[in-house]
């Protein structure tokens, strides 16, 4: 953000709060000390940018955040008129006497995705895939930019949830399915934020969401009841939290979903007592669209319902339409002292701590010089580099691939060429949506430009025309846009009609098929899997459809691992791994292209403890790895041993426990370790005595 362009009258002399040489603290507390109840009570306000009619009533409620939920838009669609738009809201915001500027918050979950011709980069599920921490940091980096330049200055991701059953539809959503991958790529926040919040430029608040235990529903039903113990609920989906809150996450959204019948919002244990205390969180607590509203099963705002969720630790309330009623209701609730007025204190000084650091009151406006990084190459050929490290070969027979660049071609399927497919959900318009939804690179133009000469290539959608004339027929299929709710498929994850039809052409034919799949999690290909030669995990690559040619003719081989276990077929969801279930491809799984057979064996590694010491009844050890292999590894994973039974796991720097409370000091895992090379940590555990004996894994 930057400063007003127009100039402004010089103030007399600047309030404490005003002053940006003051400490943040001092500044809150004078700035509190001057706002009367409805400026508070407008602070904790956030409503749907369409749903603010007048604009004036922005300032009118003293409002103290907009968003733009999925299906937001502006027109025309491009990050100018964004830019404009943003400008436009805080002016008013502004007209308060006051002056507090508004947080504008968005969904740029892959990319800056409600905006056309955005760099859109492959969903999580996908950098999941690659395990890169320092790219998904890169990614988080290029996103602060080019949300930034459309003024916006909040971003609800990442999204945390260790996605347990892929029958749920935000399974995509999901770095993985295990609490260690989740942690390490929690590397988005500190792209997005900077190291510091605001300290850097073109800084944007992150969000953990959705907390907690979204991904662990029965059934893996969204909005739905983990049903799992205390200790199940701590070991799987609380570890990505605290990375989150270690690395400084300015905000945490609530999960619509809750854990033993108590739903998150009105969970008072898990936020304030959990992530407020035991885990330190000085953030602020965003809940859900509309959740609070829903907490009783109905539409429409009650007091109790708000009183609930804001004595729970919810600090500001996606209302996000009837912000008339929900002000009211809140300003009885809190008169009538079923809410605290210094919780309503409590709420406000954690939303302006963050104003106040992301630097709003000085710059509250669109930083334009950003605005042109909104579709930029540099970060399309970054998002290229992120779809080729997530592709992940899962067969290769006779070793189909790489396909040779001069070879007579034959590209089917519904996602061949459709930019909307390989986008999936939360692409310019909540549940995205087929066809030419923004600019970008499809798979088959990808395809026609890597080939020597591009017409050997021959397309047809449906597999029409194919004879045995060519030397591989490439089926790009798999899943069209969904997003929350109806992607849920609890009846199974089959391919669909069209798709049957298109393989079934292909196979008639004879030409070995290359299937690339499109998709937001595992499908069900366990009956057709014998047809075809060759199968690449593709997941929604997102833009840069070009990323995936690379991998199928060679220019890189394919590093990506599976992020979640793939199921033989859907029906025996949920499949994790440990869990001691057959799955047709176990998590981590990979094939590459340096042979036919499986992905080389895990990369030798050596851990060893170099000294320990009693720390407050527990212990903290160091350790080093060394890499006794021949090849660089790019990642390894530390488990431990106390006495025979495994009690914690390292992956990439970040450490789980079963009990959830050891934490890592002085861990530097990023970049590769060559042969020979050692790298050290230390770590402290408390609870547990013994010696720990680390067992290492290299990749
Ligand atoms: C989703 C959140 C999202 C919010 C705002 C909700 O429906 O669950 O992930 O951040 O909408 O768009």
């Amino acid at each position: 953000a930057v400063a007003a362009p127009e100039p402004v009258a010089a103030p007399a002399a600047l309030l404490p709060y005003q002053d940006a040489s003051l400490p943040v603290p001092d500044r809150v507390t004078d700035l509190l000390s001057r706002m009367t109840l409805d400026d508070k009570l407008g602070q904790m306000t956030q409503i749907e940018k369409d749903a603010l009619v007048p604009q004036s009533d922005l300032a009118a409620y003293r409002i103290g955040s907009v968003l733009s939920g999925g299906d937001s838009t502006v027109s025309p669609n491009n990050a100018r008129t964004w830019a404009d738009t943003y400008d436009s809201l805080q002016r008013t915001a502004l007209t308060t006497p006051l002056g507090i500027p508004m947080i504008y918050g968005i969904d740029a979950v892959h990319g800056h995705n409600a905006v056309r011709g955005a760099t859109l980069f492959p969903h999580n599920i996908a950098l999941g895939a690659t395990r890169d921490p320092a790219l998904v940091q890169r990614i988080g980096r290029a996103v602060a930019e080019e949300v930034s330049g459309t003024g916006i200055d909040w971003d609800f991701a990442p999204c945390l949830c260790v996605a347990r059953d892929d029958r749920w539809g935000r399974t995509y959503e999901s770095y993985g399915e295990t609490p260690e991958l989740p942690s390490a790529l929690t590397t988005f926040i500190t792209g997005l934020q900077g190291d510091t919040l605001g300290a850097g430029p073109a800084s944007v608040l992150a969000t953990a969401k959705h907390y907690l235990g979204d991904g662990g529903t029965s059934g893996g039903v969204d909005q739905g009841d983990t049903k799992v113990s205390e200790a199940e609920l701590r070991a799987v989906h609380l570890p990505p939290f605290k990375e989150a809150v270690r690395r400084g996450v300015g905000a945490v959204m609530l999960s619509y979903s809750s854990w033993n019948g108590v739903r998150s919002h009105a969970d008072k244990y898990l936020v304030t007592d959990v992530l407020k205390g035991e885990l330190g969180f000085t953030g602020f607590v965003v809940s859900d669209w509309a959740a609070v509203d829903q907490l009783d099963g109905q539409s429409g705002f009650t007091g109790a319902e708000i009183s609930t969720a804001v004595n729970a630790g919810v600090d500001m309330v996606m209302v996000p339409h009837d912000y008339k009623k929900f002000l009211t209701l809140l300003r009885g609730e809190v008169t009538a002292g079923r809410v605290a007025v210094s919780r309503i204190d409590d709420a406000n000084r954690r939303i302006l701590t963050k104003k106040f650091q992301l630097g709003l009151f000085e710059q509250p406006f669109t930083d334009r010089s950003y605005t042109a990084t909104v579709g930029s190459a540099a970060h399309r050929e970054l998002a290229r580099q992120a779809v080729r490290a997530s592709q992940v070969l899962l067969k290769n027979d006779g070793g189909v691939l790489p396909l040779p660049k001069s070879a007579k071609l034959f590209v089917a399927g519904k996602s061949a060429d459709d930019i909307g497919n390989q986008n999936g959900g939360w692409t310019v318009g909540w549940q995205g949506r087929s066809g030419p939804v923004t600019d970008g690179t499809t798979i088959l133009q990808g395809i026609r430009s890597a080939v020597t000469d591009p017409s050997r290539v021959t397309y047809d959608r449906y597999g029409n025309g194919i004879d045995s004339g060519y030397r591989a027929a490439v089926a790009v299929v798999g899943e069209t846009p969904y997003a929350e709710g109806r992607g849920d498929r609890p009846g199974g994850l089959g391919l669909d009609q069209e798709d049957l039809a298109t393989l079934a052409r292909l196979k008639a034919s004879g030409v070995p098929v290359v299937v690339v799949l499109v998709s937001g999690r595992p499908l069900d290909v366990s009956d057709r899997l014998p047809d075809w030669k060759a199968l690449l995990a593709s997941w929604l690559p997102g833009t840069e459809g070009a990323g995936v040619a690379d991998v199928l003719f060679g220019d890189y081989a394919p590093t990506g691992r599976l992020p979640v276990s793939w199921p033989r077929t859907s029906a025996q969801e949920p499949v994790n791994d440990g869990d001691g279930k057959d799955p047709l491809f176990p998590y981590g799984y990979g094939l590459t292209y340096s042979g036919t057979g499986p992905a080389p064996a895990p990369g030798a590694c050596t851990a060893r403890l170099r000294t320990t010491s009693s720390w407050q009844g527990g212990y903290q050890a160091e350790v080093t790895v060394e890499n006794s292999g021949t090849a660089t590894l790019t990642g390894w994973s530390v488990q431990w041993e106390l006495g025979g039974s495994r009690v914690t796991s390292l992956w990439n720097g970040s450490l789980s426990t079963a009990d959830g409370r050891a934490t890592v000091r002085n861990a530097a895992f990023n970049g590769a370790l060559a042969p020979g090379a050692t790298t050290s940590f230390g770590f402290t555990a408390d609870g547990t005595a013994g010696t720990p004996v680390p067992h290492c894994t290299g990749y």
